[in-house]
């Protein structure tokens, strides 16, 4: 799904350059869980953001469902980004204005679906994260964790291949991440492919791969046993 050869990226800063990146190399298949870990400042961010075509690399390759991701203009990035990639943000990113369906229904707006169909399927998506009676709500309505499912709920909703998530929990208290992760961990049940990026470990555990970035490269990439959310959450 996801093929990443010998990346590196550098930010730079007036005269001097950053190496944030400094030769990964990574692959995911399809229907893996994988956390993204590392302290402040390692790189995670940056990687997801290249993965989500949201940036992009210095040097290296970069495959993503066997289309190689190279020398895009700006329309084109966009268009992979709608057919292959959902994002869900530790600050949600939802728009303020807008309903919980009405920001579900967004991406596939883009996708020019017409209104009705956009409407049934953004309800379907928010009755899968529970949030039907929610429809209605503004998300200045809606707790943390109600405004992060509504974030996944509209990730989901163009179908993407991948779903990208940053800090998906960082906002949440550990009973409403725990809820959040329990949402991660049906989605992927069903065979969708998540990466995660996280600090904290209890969320790495949830996941069925930890990847662990450290000064620019990978110190550690192992697959456990994951720890199921559902147990924390009632
Ligand atoms: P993480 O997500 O692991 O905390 P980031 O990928 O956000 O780390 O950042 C890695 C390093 O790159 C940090 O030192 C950060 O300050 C720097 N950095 C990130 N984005 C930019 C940018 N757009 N311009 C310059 N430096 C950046
Ligand atoms: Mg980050």
């Amino acid at each position: 799904m996801i093929e990443i050869k010998d990346l590196h990226k550098s930010y730079k800063m007036g005269k001097n350059s950053l190496h944030v990146l400094k030769g990964i190399n990574f692959s995911v298949e399809e229907g893996e869980l994988v956390a993204i870990m590392g302290s402040s400042g390692s790189g995670k961010s940056t990687l997801l953001n290249i993965l989500g075509m949201l940036d992009v690399l210095d040097e290296g390759s970069y495959s993503l469902d066997k289309v190689p991701i190279i020398n895009l203009n700006e329309t084109k990035a966009a268009q992979y980004r709608n057919k292959f990639l959902g994002f869900v943000f530790q600050s949600f990113n939802l728009i303020n204005y807008k309903t919980a369906l009405e920001n579900v229904a967004l991406p596939l707006y883009y996708q020019r679906v017409g209104r009705k169909e956009r409407n049934i399927k953004a309800l379907k998506y928010l009755e899968q994260v529970g949030l039907k009676e929610w429809a209605t709500h503004l998300p200045n309505e809606l707790s943390g964790g109600q405004k992060q499912r509504v974030a996944i709920a509209r990730a989901m909703a163009a179908e993407p291949k991948v779903l990208l998530a940053d800090e998906p929990t960082g906002a949440l208290d550990s009973k409403t991440s725990y809820e959040v992760m329990d949402l991660i961990q049906k989605i992927n049940d069903s065979g969708n492919t998540i990466l995660i990026v996280t600090h904290e470990p209890d969320i790495a555990n949830m996941c069925k791969r930890v990847v662990h970035l450290k000064d620019g490269v990978i110190v550690e990439d192992k697959k456990i046993t994951q720890v199921r959310a559902s147990q924390y959450v009632q």
